[in-house]
């Protein structure tokens, strides 16, 4: 009998470890702020309160990335920049455009025929000063990049119209 009640112990013991295991795993899934596209690619989300942007961007930075800003064309640091490897987010280090499909159409900002993959951007409309136009946000910080032309070159024929403070430039190594 003694033996049995030991028995069913630590059974129940195992039972209850398993069980606060499940619910911290459940826990864990509903905080994760993960956002799965329709490919089934899982984006980890940055997610911050603007304090927390204040203290990790310039004051010209978190104008363009959270206060949707433009810089003024032909003052930014990449709009006649020609280095291979890739603009990343300056908010989040999200990979956005590659050195390869970055062409000069002549607007002052930089400009780039497509995105490094669909799932690193999103895109939104935007009716802001009067214009109907469509904002490019980056997938994984929500930051405002520029916005995106149906005027670019072949093969996609779009213009990625991007302020140079929403991008940092990783050469290739
Ligand atoms: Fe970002």
């Amino acid at each position: 009998m003694i033996f049995l009640v030991d028995k069913t112990e630590i059974i129940m013991k195992k039972l209850l470890t398993i069980l606060i295991g499940l619910t911290a795993t459940g826990l864990l899934l509903i905080g994760q702020t993960n956002e799965k596209s329709s490919k089934g690619f899982v984006m980890d989300k940055v997610v911050k309160s603007d304090k927390e942007w204040e203290t990790c961007l310039t004051p010209q930075e978190f104008q363009i990335l959270r206060e949707k800003g433009t810089e003024r064309a032909f003052t930014g640091e990449y709009y006649n920049h020609k280095e291979d490897g890739t603009y990343i987010c300056a908010g989040c280090e999200n990979e956005l455009f590659s050195s390869n499909t970055k062409y000069d159409s002549g607007s002052g900002w930089p400009a780039f025929f497509d995105a490094l993959d669909e799932t690193k951007v999103k895109i939104k409309r935007d009716l802001s000063y009067g214009m109907v136009r469509t904002e490019i946000i980056c997938a994984k910080c929500d930051s405002h990049l520029g916005h995106v032309f149906e005027d670019g070159p072949k093969p996609t024929g779009l213009r990625y119209c991007v302020n140079s403070l929403a991008l940092d430039f990783v050469p290739i190594k």
